[in-house]
């Protein structure tokens, strides 16, 4: 067995291999590690199988996703941000690909017309695709399992920008609180 750096504070789980060390780092205590005998263990499938598509896979099908739009009032970020219709889109990823495809994110979601979801589902995938290209949205202060910050957060369009100038039309980007989430938005170019 490899010796591997001791854990932090917000290290919760370590799973040493011989190719390595498996952490869960996580400051905001998002995450769980499951451990489950076979496909058919009752705790595995009732956490799992309520989990919506995975953004950046063959898995996220426009017809699935459309139509997991149509089917629900909540606002539109609280959708995203639930993980039942997808997985991966936190609060940072959900303002982003808000504003990207022109969508206020109090915005009921079954009231979203199939030209604006579509602009969603391509913003969410170009989100994630740049988030991971940079090495993630880690928070402030905090760096990946590898030492270094992600770089995500300081190209953010709207999130985290309130009251400074939008980069599109200049208006000042606002905040709005949802389910105890900040949402952020530019009210000219996100107008419902
Ligand atoms: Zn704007």
């Amino acid at each position: 067995m490899q010796a591997h750096a001791a854990m932090g504070p917000h290290d919760h789980f370590d799973m040493v291999t011989s190719a390595g060390v498996l952490r869960l780092h996580d400051p905001r205590r998002f995450g769980a590690v499951v451990y489950a005998y076979g496909n058919g263990d009752p705790v595995m499938h009732r956490l799992l199988g309520k989990l919506g598509m995975e953004p950046l896979s063959d898995d996220f099908r426009w017809d699935a996703f459309f139509s997991g739009l149509r089917s629900s009032r909540a606002p539109i970020k609280q959708v995203l941000l639930a993980g039942r219709l997808v997985v991966g889109v936190g609060n940072i990823y959900a303002s982003e690909a808000l504003f990207l495809a022109g969508i206020r994110p109090t915005m009921e979601s079954s009231r979203i017309g199939p030209v604006r979801a579509r602009r969603l589902y391509a913003a969410i995938r170009q989100v994630l695709e740049l988030a991971v290209q940079r090495g993630g949205s880690t928070l402030r202060n905090f760096s990946s399992a590898d030492g270094s910050v992600g770089h995500f957060q300081s190209e953010a369009r709207v999130y985290g920008r309130e009251g400074a100038p939008c980069h599109t039309c200049g208006t000042a980007v606002r905040m709005v609180r949802q389910g105890q989430r900040s949402s952020y938005f530019c009210p000219r170019c996100q107008r419902a």
